[in-house]
């Protein structure tokens, strides 16, 4: 982890007179270089900020809940979170942290599955009351604010039989979705969501302790938008709007599967991932095992129910699988899927992997095993299928790596109850080690993990996130933020750094 702490910085700047930027290892041309990439609009300087938007301070009644994330196993104690309104604010927000010395976090919706979207003693810079959706049927681009959260996305979209790529669960932050590539149902038909990413409005620090509005996309800035496909969450400045490319979408067909108990698993796993990931790339899929069934997850764009039945017969003709189906808009059957938060576990960890070849039995009876000692009920190990789009690169390219992947897996364990604070304790080191020990089982078969699902304390982080294309992304780290503000546990650190 590279942590050059602000006051370090600061104290190494005054020693090298006001004005100076002095960064801990940098040659003082490198550090000249990179800063000359962002000036102030104002020339380097800005006067003193003052915080704007809706601001929640701890002894505020609603600090409480504001700070809360979706996963509570994280819990902190931030100085102020700052709701941002409009862009301003966002810029006002950075300014302020950076002249008093602050550290600082970027939140959408709040799903950090490391908490890292929120901070002890530092300020949150919130975008999730940032809600525009510019939406232009000629041209099939959407623009959106980056407060939007996944439902919002799909049924805004669907209303006009639009769609790009999201994740399955609607209250996840478009935004933090996007930046860290993003995949779902449509991702086969589509690609990943950071794939559709067209433009961006990002504010990013820039001389003498300032913010300023730039723009990435295709003729500005265009390396930004590359490092955003992929590696943008909270490491080169707070994205506040969002410019997709869209896809016609008039319905698709939604399939679901049930076995029960799990001793079909090696047939149907086996099947499932030899089928799903060359499938008719209309078809989307996810496997969800829990310690006591099998569920399978399918939407075919632009399909009916019987061609999806058929194309997931071979699966299907294992066991005896309960299958329902339906048709309609695809706003109306992801609002129908959705579980409401309140029914979720308070408490998660997941551990991400990417799969190139299918699992050999051996790994199928590591699944198996690990599933049958499941902490909970809600525990599961999840696939999503690769392939189709996801093979095809965007024009520009994307951070995002992981083209050839057959598909994605994650162990995840859930426990205790929302809204009543300390009820997992007791089951918190056993869905620990569960997961540690699950992963860790899993590693001979597995190449590469996603870093919207980000795995703590692995080692080379940074190439299992990001492959090859780690030493380009501290390149683009250090043109945009070459004070390296936007920092966190697993941040990309600046080239010369
Ligand atoms: C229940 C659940 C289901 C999920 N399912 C899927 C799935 O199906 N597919 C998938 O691809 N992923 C999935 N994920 C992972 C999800 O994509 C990430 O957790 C995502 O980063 C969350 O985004 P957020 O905005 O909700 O979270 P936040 O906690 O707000 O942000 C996450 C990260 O992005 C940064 N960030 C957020 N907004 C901005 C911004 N505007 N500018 C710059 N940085 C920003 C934050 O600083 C933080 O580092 C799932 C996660 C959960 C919890």
């Amino acid at each position: 982890m590279h942590d050059f702490s602000r006051r370090g910085l600061l104290k190494a700047t005054a020693a090298a007179g006001a004005g100076a930027v002095v960064i801990p290892g940098a040659g003082a041309a490198d550090a000249a270089a990179a800063s000359a990439a962002i000036r102030g609009a104002e020339g380097g300087t800005c006067g003193p900020a003052e915080l704007t938007g809706r601001i929640v301070r701890p002894s505020d009644p609603g600090y409480a809940d504001a700070s809360l994330g979706w996963d509570e196993l994280f819990v902190h104690y931030p100085l102020v979170i700052v709701y941002a309104q409009e862009t301003q604010d966002v810029v006002n927000a950075l300014t302020w942290a950076r002249q008093h010395d602050v550290a600082l976090r970027v939140r959408s919706g709040g799903h950090s599955l490391e908490g890292w979207s929120n901070v002890d003693n530092g300020i949150v810079i919130d975008v999730s009351e940032l809600k525009s959706a510019d939406i232009d049927t000629a041209s099939l681009t959407a623009t959106v604010g980056a407060g939007l959260d996944q439902l919002e996305a799909v049924t805004t979209l669907a209303e006009k039989n639009l769609a790009v790529t999201t994740g399955t669960e609607g209250t996840v932050g478009l935004s933090g979705a996007t930046l860290g590539g993003g995949f779902g149902f449509l991702t086969r038909y589509l690609g990943m969501a950071c794939d559709s990413l067209i433009g961006a409005e990002i504010v990013v620090a820039s001389d003498g302790d300032c913010a300023q509005v730039i723009t990435a996309d295709a003729k500005n800035n265009a390396d930004l938008l590359w490092a955003l496909r992929g590696a943008g969450n909270g490491n080169f400045g707070i994205v506040t709007s969002l410019t997709y490319k869209v896809a016609p979408l008039s319905s698709v067909a939604y399939v679901q599967a049930t076995w029960d108990g799990i001793s079909d698993l090696h047939r149907v796993f086996d099947q499932w991932q030899r089928t799903a990931p060359v499938a008719d790339n209309r078809l989307g899929s996810q496997l969800e095992i829990h310690r006591g069934q099998i569920l399978l997850f399918a939407v075919l764009a632009e399909g009916t129910e019987a061609e999806a039945k058929k194309l997931l017969a071979p699966i299907f003709s294992i066991g005896s699988p309960d299958v329902t189906t339906r048709i309609g808009n695809w706003g109306d059957i992801y609002t129908g899927f959705q579980i409401p938060t309140e029914a979720e576990p308070a408490n998660w960890k997941f551990f991400s992997q990417f799969i190139s070849e299918p699992f050999p039995k051996k790994a199928i009876s590591v699944i198996a095993s690990f599933m049958r000692d499941a902490p909970t009920d809600d525990s599961n190990f999840f696939t999503q299928a690769f392939g189709g789009a996801v093979r095809r690169e965007p024009r520009g390219g994307t951070a995002f790596p992981h083209r050839d992947a057959l598909f994605y897996s994650e162990p995840g364990a859930g426990w205790g109850t929302r809204g009543v604070p300390g009820s997992g304790d007791a089951l918190t080191p056993v869905a620990q080690a569960w997961i540690a020990e699950f992963s860790q089982a899993l590693r001979p078969y597995v190449n590469g993990a996603y870093v919207n699902v980000p795995n703590i304390g692995m080692q080379e982080w940074e190439t299992a996130y990001w492959g090859a294309n780690f030493d380009r992304l501290r390149q683009v780290k250090a043109k945009y933020d070459p004070n390296n503000v936007f920092q966190y546990e697993q941040s990309i650190p600046p080239a010369f750094c």
